[in-house]
């Protein structure tokens, strides 16, 4: 058997008032907590007001930072983290989506290195965070599990993975704060998963444990994917996805992401395409690329496709299509993408600039 270490250092607690009932952990963080979320989200789906009260039962005061946008900046982490170091903050709590959660990460780093800019969020040498606390009301990113952050990076023009490693202590999953999501935010996110779950099977660093992981989480999203087809999701629903999304958290921790992920960057950050979006689209494609042909056929037996056709199918029904790339910029993603070591180094094959290339001519022309 090969060789593998496994490494998840993240206390899960999940249910329905989760916060609530173990709002006594929160003590130990500190007196004065920081809550980095989104606009509007948690604010109507009740995650921000039982965390407030949860706070204020333990006695612990709180600022409340609610401008993290989609796909965050290191502009408004750096502005977060003055915030934050001028209140004297103790702790974090991520809250909302993946972008508020890794937004939580980057700003702790630079909370804990008073010196620090925002352009150390890519320092070569590791940073250390003040203690972050996560909350997720998607179920995609997994960052409740993982020790990345992603940012936009304006003058490299994409997203990059942060060079630090902050795992939260605690990750809060309650599915009720996922109930009035919108379909369209479900199916994103939901296809986030999936990729994470997928691209973690087949890494060169998937191991043992993390291919046991990834299978449960693909027999959930199985699970739910007559739902996905009919935009139905009820309770139990939203708690196999949250499951589902967490777990794929755990495999990419051990595993890393691959070529969907880093292929998807530049759709998101030249097209606007959300996060997981981007990666469904370039899923099939990658899969029928992919050279371990028994593992791709293990994922699509737990996902109950016939074939490679039917994923995409499902996908496409899913997701839509997108056509909006012309030659030219396909071509210029595919450099930055065959430039992508850190990526390209999880493939457990060598991947020429002609792969990068048909993968996204076939999926997005
Ligand atoms: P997101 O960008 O955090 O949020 C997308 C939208 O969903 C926002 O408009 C948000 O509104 C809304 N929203 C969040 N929770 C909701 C709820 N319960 N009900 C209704 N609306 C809700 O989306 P995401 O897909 O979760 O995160 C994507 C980010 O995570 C990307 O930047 C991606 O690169 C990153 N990522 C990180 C990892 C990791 O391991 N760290 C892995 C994969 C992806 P508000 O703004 O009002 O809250
Ligand atoms: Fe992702």
């Amino acid at each position: 058997m090969k060789s593998f270490s496994y490494f998840m250092p993240t206390k899960i607690l999940c249910g329905k008032d989760v916060i609530i009932n173990n709002a006594d952990l929160l003590k130990s963080f500190g007196k004065k907590a920081f809550i980095i979320t989104g606009k509007a989200s948690s604010k109507k789906n009740g995650s921000l007001k039982d965390l407030t009260k949860a706070l204020e039962k333990q006695n612990i005061e709180y600022v409340i930072f609610d401008e993290v946008e989609e796909n965050p900046s290191m502009e408004m982490v750096e502005k977060a983290a003055s915030i934050g170091k001028s209140e004297k903050v103790d702790f974090i709590i991520g809250l909302g989506g993946g972008s508020s959660l890794d937004s939580a990460k980057g700003i702790g780093v630079l909370i804990k290195n008073k010196e620090a800019k925002k352009e150390d969020l890519f320092l070569a040498k590791k940073l250390e965070s003040i203690e972050v606390i996560a909350i997720p009301t998607t179920a995609g990113t997994g960052s409740e599990v993982t020790q990345y952050a992603i940012f936009t990076d304006h003058r490299s023009k994409t997203k990059k993975g942060f060079s630090h490693s902050v795992f939260p202590k605690i990750a809060f999953l309650d599915a009720k704060y996922l109930m009035s999501t919108p379909d369209s935010v479900t199916i994103n996110t939901g296809v986030d998963a999936l990729s994470h779950l997928i691209e973690g099977y087949l890494t060169i660093n998937a191991s043992v444990l993390s291919d046991a992981l990834s299978k449960e989480g693909m027999a959930l999203f199985s699970e739910c994917r007559e739902a996905f087809l009919k935009r139905e999701f009820t309770y139990e629903i939203r708690e196999k996805l949250i499951l589902m999304s967490t777990i794929a958290g755990m495999v990419i921790a051990e595993s890393g992401t691959s070529l969907p992920h880093g292929m998807g960057y530049a759709l998101t950050y030249f097209h606007n395409i959300p996060h997981g979006k981007a990666n469904g689209l370039l899923l099939k494609e990658y899969l029928s690329f992919c050279e371990d042909k028994k593992k791709v056929n293990n994922i699509l037996e737990i996902l109950n496709m016939k074939d490679l056709d039917e994923f995409g199918g499902f996908l496409k029904e899913l997701l839509g299509s997108f056509k909006g790339v012309n030659e030219k910029e396909i071509n210029e993603y595919t450099e930055t993408m065959i430039n992508n070591k850190a990526k390209l180094k999880n493939h457990p094959f060598e991947v020429k600039r002609e792969d990068i290339l048909n993968i996204y001519k076939n999926s997005l022309m």
